[in-house]
């Protein structure tokens, strides 16, 4: 079993039917153009990505459905989507998903990451009526990068910073070697531990064998609680 991450990344709109935002920058131009660079920098690392990207899309639903089925389909062990907001007067950066889970700890990470860019910091947020949030099988986020509306945001905009920033946040929330940029900050602090993501199917036991260890050393390096509850997405240490 190969143990490289596999991630979903949805690139928001650009598809008949399924227009995103027009602002002072069209939101499909900019969801493409990060998305696109994303895809890119995650595929050099090593990261197997799922371009969610629908064909044929015969309405609005139709759009949504086959980005969710494009993911779930691919078995990903997590799934992003690039989008960017208007509304007058607004600025700055959000994470949307589902709280509680994979999504809102790999979204913690990420965000921050994006902020260092001087964007304003609206926050991770939780939303429980997004379709590709609540019909993806494995922990997902939507990543409103910035307002296409918003002259502040949009003044210096930068696709390429924006994508560089998302992949650093990733390879910190999936321990992937980075070797892209800079390395961040506080990765240089963190110990020398092996990470595995959770994926369908997984459980204790199984990584026990798998990475030569025990349960109950599983339990005691990750302060788990309940050794019953472990989700896919989540970053596990084995040693
Ligand atoms: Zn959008």
């Amino acid at each position: 079993m190969s143990n490289a991450l596999k991630l979903a990344i949805d690139i928001g709109h650009n598809a008949p039917y399924d227009g995103g935002a027009i602002g002072i920058k069209s939101e499909d131009s900019l969801n493409l153009d990060v998305g696109t660079k994303l895809i890119g920098k995650c595929s050099a690392a090593g990261i197997e990505v799922i371009n969610c990207a629908p064909n044929n899309v015969q309405s609005l639903f139709d759009s949504l459905n086959k980005r969710v089925g494009i993911a779930n389909d691919s078995k990903a062990d997590f799934f992003i989507s690039i989008h960017h907001n208007a509304f007058p007067g607004a600025n700055g950066t959000e994470i949307l998903c589902i709280p509680g889970g994979g999504g809102e700890e790999v979204s913690k990470i990420i965000l921050p990451e994006i902020i260092k860019l001087g964007f304003t910091n609206r926050g991770v947020k939780a939303r429980h009526d997004l379709y590709v949030l609540n019909e993806t099988n494995m922990s997902a986020i939507l990543i409103e990068c910035a307002f296409c509306d918003s002259e502040i945001d949009m003044r210096s905009y930068d696709a390429e910073k924006m994508a560089s920033s998302i992949f650093n946040g990733i390879c910190k929330a999936f321990n992937i070697p980075n070797n892209m940029g800079h390395i961040p900050e506080s990765n240089k602090t963190i110990d020398e531990g092996i990470y595995h993501v959770v994926r369908k199917g997984d459980n204790l036991w199984v990584l026990s064998k798998q990475y030569n260890t025990t349960v109950k050393n599983l339990i005691a390096l990750n302060s788990i609680n309940d050794p019953n509850l472990i989700y896919i997405g989540q970053r596990i240490r084995v040693r």
